[in-house]
């Protein structure tokens, strides 16, 4: 959206069928959307680790951007703060803090790899890296274990492996190219074994 007006009347509008429980403006200014405990359709299909309506189980948090541009400060100090309430509200593992891109790799393409998720997770907002020492294991064994989701009806296995390398470098080698290397698959080793999905019942 061209500006946080914009977005967030689209987001009020039952004509296109997508909101989210909270909206984040640039200077910090932080709209509730939709009731914690109520469904938001701020994700469409998606799966993480077994969970194959992420949507339906989340609370989605969209923070007004072009895409292009960096996040303020003022901006992701709001969000840390929510996420904070968030995690102690609703028992949320610092695991459990995903992107749009995570649970859906070649559909969603944010937050993107100008948000810093390594600055979140230095305050234990979200999960970044993990131990240095695991085991290397193949590429989309790891990105499975970690919790990404390595099938979708009607892809090739090597559309779903760029996809999800994709998402993963957005995240974690957000200045990563090319294609697949050693490095890729030693992040992934590591964060797979360091932060295997846990199923929450
Ligand atoms: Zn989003």
């Amino acid at each position: 959206m061209k500006s946080s007006k914009e977005a967030l009347r689209r987001l009020c509008n039952p004509v296109h069928e997508v909101s989210a429980h909270y909206f984040i403006e640039q200077d910090g200014a932080v709209t509730q959307l939709v009731g914690e405990a109520e469904r938001a359709w701020h994700a469409g299909v998606g799966c993480w680790g077994d969970c194959c309506d992420v949507n339906s189980s989340s609370i989605g948090i969209e923070l007004c951007n072009t895409g292009t541009q960096p996040f303020p400060k003022s901006q992701i100090l709001v969000l840390k703060k929510l996420l904070r309430e968030l995690m102690e509200r609703w028992a949320i593992p610092t695991h459990g803090i995903i992107g749009h891109s995570d649970m859906a790799p070649g559909r969603k393409q944010d937050p993107g790899r100008l948000f810093d998720w390594k600055d979140l997770a230095d305050e234990g907002l979200a999960v970044f890296r993990g131990c240095s020492h695991a085991q290397i294991l193949p590429f989309m064994t790891a990105a499975k274990l970690f919790g990404y989701s390595i099938s979708e009806p009607g892809a090739n296995l090597d559309e779903i492996e760029s996809s999800i390398l994709e998402a993963f470098r957005q995240r974690f080698r957000p200045n990563a190219v090319g294609p697949l290397c050693n490095r890729d698959i030693k992040v992934i080793s590591n964060l797979g074994q360091s932060y295997p999905f846990i199923v929450n019942s």
